[in-house]
């Protein structure tokens, strides 16, 4: 078993009260790109005070500029159905919560779409509950066809990631043949222990959950993205569990996660549950400059789950996709809204053009990109591109024509200032001219009315 707690806790005790210069050797290896082993992390993870907090986040800052540019990802959740046969006590959607359900027909869902797509989005993450009645394997692919099915003249999804209860292999490789971008499951805790008391119904089997992403890879998906629900159990335990999982990922399949995700508990309406180990903010900050030093070339994805301004300080230390203008109940979006239970309660409620405008003032530029999957640059694929660095040549511009698009499509006028400011920014700082000038190319092709245009 790739999680041996015993090990994970004696990894920590050892790393105990570290010396400055062990976590000064740590963050020089970090500094130089190559990842962490799970000794290293739990230096960091068991150091604190200001000076080192100010070390660890520009040894995290600069990795982050380095391989990801200016670049922020943008994408929404889309919650389809909230019936679940779970009793998970921290989720607004857990069995014993009598609040109604909700479950999008394929019409809803393409209204749902619409919505979406009138925002700017092109990227969505699908989420269900569990239910083996109500949310069939053959809803589930149904849903994504209704998904990928809405056509607007300003836009489409161009790219479906998705998040479904651990299943078998044969379901996942009817997901994979809908065209899904990366599969996305988190493990929630990675103490056992824990895992027992919080859940009850089939995502009780901590193996199931656990070893999900194994049978996802023998189905032939092979960009999948990792999780734990922070402040169910020790955040140090936690981020151990997820090296642990992402190495493992690696040494069997040559791969390792394309993303890692980072929910925080948030209240919900129906949950009484309190997080027996809360993580505030400074250790939540921390955490996430570690995993960026542990795992640069791994995607980090930030939610509406937190607030604006960890959102920000978060984008600079490590965070390379968020959520914009969420919803977390079927059938949250636009003027009909159903109201019915929601899984948690949001923090950042600001509009997507909103959150494009604050990003760009940070100095980030806004992306819709959803290129590389759709070029095939997955799995092993795009790690190699993604380890030396090369991934930048095809983010860059891909990010400069989707914000274009965003700017001539859906941005307000503010949006569109900064926006043009922003390119022309980006555009200077191309270091490959023939690159430059293919890109001008195609922006002024946009500004023409061309859509959809990819390196
Ligand atoms: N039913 C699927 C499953 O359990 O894997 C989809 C999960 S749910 C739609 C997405 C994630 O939200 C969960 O995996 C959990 O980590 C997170 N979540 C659930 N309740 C939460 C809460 N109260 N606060 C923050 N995140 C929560
Ligand atoms: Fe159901 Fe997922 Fe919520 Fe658990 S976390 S109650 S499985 S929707």
């Amino acid at each position: 078993m790739f999680i041996d707690e015993d090990s994970l806790n004696g990894i920590l005790e050892e790393a105990d009260s570290p010396s400055e210069e062990e976590v000064a050797a740590v963050l020089e290896k970090g500094a130089a790109m190559e990842g962490l082993s799970a000794g290293e992390a739990a230096i960091l993870l068991n150091s604190d005070g200001d000076a080192f907090r100010e070390k660890l986040f520009h040894t995290a800052a600069r990795i982050k500029q380095r391989i990801y540019g200016d670049r922020l990802v943008f994408f929404a959740p889309l919650y389809l159905s909230s019936h679940c046969v779970n009793d998970c006590a921290y989720c607004g959607f857990h069995s014993s919560n009598k609040a109604p359900r909700k479950k999008l027909t394929a019409d809803e869902i393409r209204e749902q779409v619409e919505c979406l797509i009138a925002m700017g989005h092109k990227r969505l993450l699908l989420e269900f509950g569990e239910d083996p009645k109500a949310n069939t394997i053959d809803y589930i692919c149904e849903a994504i066809d209704a998904v990928y099915s809405v056509k607007r003249p300003d836009g489409e999804i161009r790219r479906a990631n998705l998040n479904i209860a651990a299943t078998s292999e044969g379901n996942y490789r009817r997901i994979k043949e809908k065209g899904i971008g990366t599969y996305q499951l988190f493990q929630e805790t990675y103490h056992r222990g824990t895992y027992k008391t919080l859940h009850k119904g089939p995502k009780s089997d901590y193996e199931r959950q656990l070893m999900a992403m194994d049978r996802a890879f023998a189905a032939g998906i092979d960009d999948v993205g990792l999780g734990v629900l922070f402040g169910l159990y020790d955040y140090r335990f936690e981020v151990l569990g997820l090296l642990s999982h992402a190495d493992y990922l690696q040494e069997q399949f040559g791969i390792g996660p394309h993303t890692i995700s980072i929910p925080r508990f948030r209240p919900a309406d129906g949950v009484s549950m309190k997080p027996a180990h809360p993580v505030t903010d400074e250790q939540f900050l921390k955490l996430i400059a570690i995993l960026r030093i542990a795992v640069p070339y791994t995607g980090m994805i930030i939610t509406t789950r937190e607030t604006a301004a960890i959102r920000e300080t978060a984008f600079n230390i490590g965070i390379t996709q968020a959520s914009a203008a969420s919803r977390t109940e079927p059938g949250g979006f636009g003027k009909g809204a159903v109201k019915g239970a929601t899984q948690f309660s949001l923090s950042d409620k600001r509009t997507l053009d909103e959150v494009a405008i604050s990003v760009m003032r940070q100095g980030y530029t806004p992306s819709f990109c959803t290129a590389c999957y759709r070029k095939n640059r997955t799995g092993e694929t795009f790690m190699d591109l993604a380890r030396p660095g090369d991934i930048h040549h095809f983010c860059q511009p891909n990010s400069i024509l989707t914000l274009m698009e965003y700017i001539e499509d859906h941005a307000s006028e503010e949006g569109r200032k900064l926006g043009l400011k922003t390119i022309e920014r980006d555009l200077g700082s191309m270091e490959n001219d023939k690159l430059r000038s293919e890109t001008e190319a195609r922006l002024t092709r946009i500004k023409g009315g061309a859509r959809d245009l990819y390196f």
